[in-house]
């Protein structure tokens, strides 16, 4: 009987290997970025037409290929990055199997310029489907160019089991994402269609991060730092309050590699128990350094998972690190980054000259002086008292609507005024509120603009003139997402190549204000860079909530504080702003009376 068995042919073994290491272009954007990195680049550039499907193309100014390296780094199992089994143990490159560069080349067009140090012209290879078509000397720079085109053009079955554009570049988009943020020492471009999406210069960590995400990530962000005999841990926590609810932000790099390890992922979210709303996933960008020798990154062949030797220890320091940043930071003042009030100056006061507040520090005084005897004589015939209430703005109103039961009872005419230009002040009968205008506002047009989004019934008035705002294309991209709840909303809208018209906007929107509410609409989308958009309708109330509401340091008239109030007590949620803060406090006037007591 003649054999069964025999050996595949070269071509075929390398398409199967594809099969497990190429699933996607974001996997060839992966694989040709990591080898750039392990080239020593200090400059990428990454070039996508059609989410990659067209092609997908990595210039970088690394160390080159000599001319037979080149031929080799095209064969299976070719890679100048091990030679013993014993160097697996001791990784400090991204690569190592040496099967991505044969393993695309098998199911794609592949074109090649490669130039070292030592080499006065560059060497180019074109292979199609693992077949060299052809070899000659090019005049590129220093580093190397591998351009892939026709993805899958052998494999109609994989061709067609992509996804959309924009799915596809999603994808692209969050490969780029890991290298990028594995290494803020390098440049990296990004250009889909002939427009840069990314160009993130040389940086630190944090501002790596900012460039990548938006600059608001600054100050969102909390240091952990730990140092143990077993790793190194440095990076960023996300602050609970800007948690978000999709898993966009959580980033593990294991000596400076993206990884995911559902186990570390538990650690971090340990840190974070008791602190983040229920839905909100846990924001972080940590990066470990453990000696290689300790870690086994060969159990996946797209290499994202990790073993670690000792992995409970990790565990308990991880945690213990990000919990004690939480820690430091949960005791520090809470800030309020929305506003910030001291800088605040309401603009009816713009033109004024400041003028001292009328209370003043008693220096002399020691609540410890005269023990006995009232703490606050020296106070109580104080004729600057007066000077408190002088400059409120104090009117009678008639009626107010309870926000809750249990909060008001409104027997008697109460007077509600503005304080600090920054709160409106509802005394009653047991108690008096104060209340944070620019929440409560955010309040009532959250639910307003839900209420429109969700029943389509926004209002909408027609723009004399309409608006242009510029898009980039990943601006363009994420717009198409929130269009439809903008529509519904009032906004009336269309959507060019590169620029958005708006024709008409929702009626309680000022034309002043319409540009910036688009601006932050997409800011705020392109902060969200995960799939699984958790609610459209959602972030657009919440967001253009905020873009419009009052703000601290803002002068209300008396009707406008009442207006406020009343659309406030409306409400059916009244305890929270839309980003889960306090509105108001009560003080009861048994407080009060104990405190002057
Ligand atoms: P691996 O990265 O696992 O070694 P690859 O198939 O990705 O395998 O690459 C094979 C080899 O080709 C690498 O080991 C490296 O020597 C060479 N190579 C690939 N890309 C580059 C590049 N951009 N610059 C220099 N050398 C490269
Ligand atoms: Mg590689």
């Amino acid at each position: 009987m003649s054999a069964k068995i025999s050996l595949l042919p070269d071509h075929v073994a390398n398409q199967i290997a594809a099969g497990e290491v190429i699933q996607r272009p974001a996997s060839v954007v992966k694989e040709l970025l990591e080898n750039a990195v392990d080239a020593n680049s200090t400059s990428i550039q990454l070039v996508i037409k059609n989410a990659g499907k067209t092609l997908v193309q990595v210039i970088d100014d690394g160390q080159g290929m000599s001319n037979t390296d080149l031929r080799l780094a095209f064969e299976r199992h070719a890679t100048s990055k091990i030679n013993l089994a014993e160097d697996l143990f001791a990784l400090t490159t991204k690569g190592f199997r040496g099967e991505a560069l044969a393993s695309i080349a098998a199911i794609a067009h592949v074109e090649t310029h490669t130039r070292t140090e030592d080499d006065k012209v560059s060497h180019c290879l074109k292979i199609e489907g693992s077949k060299v078509v052809d070899q000659s000397l090019s005049t590129q720079p220093k580093g190397t160019s591998i351009a892939v085109k026709s993805l899958f053009y052998n494999i109609p079955a994989r061709r067609n089991f992509l996804k959309s554009d924009q799915v596809e570049l999603r994808h692209i988009i969050d490969e780029f994402h890991r290298v990028a943020l594995a290494h803020p020492e390098i440049k990296f471009q990004f250009y889909n269609n002939g427009s840069e999406l990314f160009d993130l210069p040389v940086s630190g960590v944090k501002k790596r991060i900012a460039t990548v995400f938006g600059s608001k990530w600054e100050s969102q962000l909390v240091p952990v730092e730990e140092k143990t005999s077993l790793a190194e841990i440095k990076g960023f926590a996300v602050k609970p309050e800007f948690a978000k609810k999709t898993r966009g932000q959580q980033f593990f790099f294991v000596n400076n590699r993206f990884i995911k390890s559902p186990f570390l992922h538990h650690a971090v979210s340990a840190a974070f128990e008791g602190l983040l709303r229920p839905g909100y996933q846990p924001g972080y960008f940590l990066y470990l350094t453990v000696d290689p020798k300790t870690i086994d990154i060969n159990i996946h062949p797209t290499k994202t998972e990790v073993k670690f030797e000792e992995e409970q220890s990790l565990y308990a320091i991880l945690r213990s690190a990000v919990k004690h940043s939480l820690g430091i930071f949960q005791v520090m003042p809470t800030l309020d980054f929305e506003q910030n009030t001291s800088m605040e100056v309401p603009y009816s006061f713009k033109d004024k000259t400041a003028v001292p507040p009328p209370i003043e520090v008693d220096s002399n005084f020691n609540p410890f002086k005269n023990e006995g005897s009232s703490r606050l004589t020296s106070s109580k015939k104080d004729p600057q008292w007066e000077g408190l209430y002088s400059g409120l703005q104090a009117e009678e109103i008639t009626s107010i609507k309870p926000p809750q039961e249990s909060l008001m009872e409104v027997s008697e005419a109460p007077r509600v005024f503005q304080l600090f230009a920054k709160y409106i002040v509802c005394p009653l009968k047991t108690h008096m509120l104060v209340i944070d205008q620019g929440r409560a506002h955010q309040r009532v047009l959250y639910e307003r603009f839900l209420n429109a989004i969700t029943n389509k019934k926004g209002v909408s008035q027609q723009l004399l003139f309409p608006l242009e705002v510029e898009m980039n294309p990943q601006q363009h991209e994420q717009f198409t997402h929130i269009e439809g709840a903008l529509e519904m909303l009032g906004f009336q809208l269309v959507l060019k190549e590169n620029k958005l018209l708006i024709k008409g906007a929702p009626d309680h929107c000022p034309t002043a204000k319409i540009e910036g509410v688009i601006e932050s609409l997409l800011s705020e989308q392109q902060e969200e860079s995960s799939l699984e958009h958790f609610s459209h309708a959602d972030q657009v109330a919440k967001t253009m909530a905020r873009s419009l509401a009052i703000k601290s340091g803002e002068l209300l008239d008396p009707k406008e504080q009442q207006a406020l109030l009343d659309d406030f007590f409306g409400c059916k949620e009244t305890t929270v702003s839309p980003f889960n803060r306090q509105i108001f406090i009560t003080l009861e006037k048994t407080e009060i009376e104990q405190k002057l007591n």
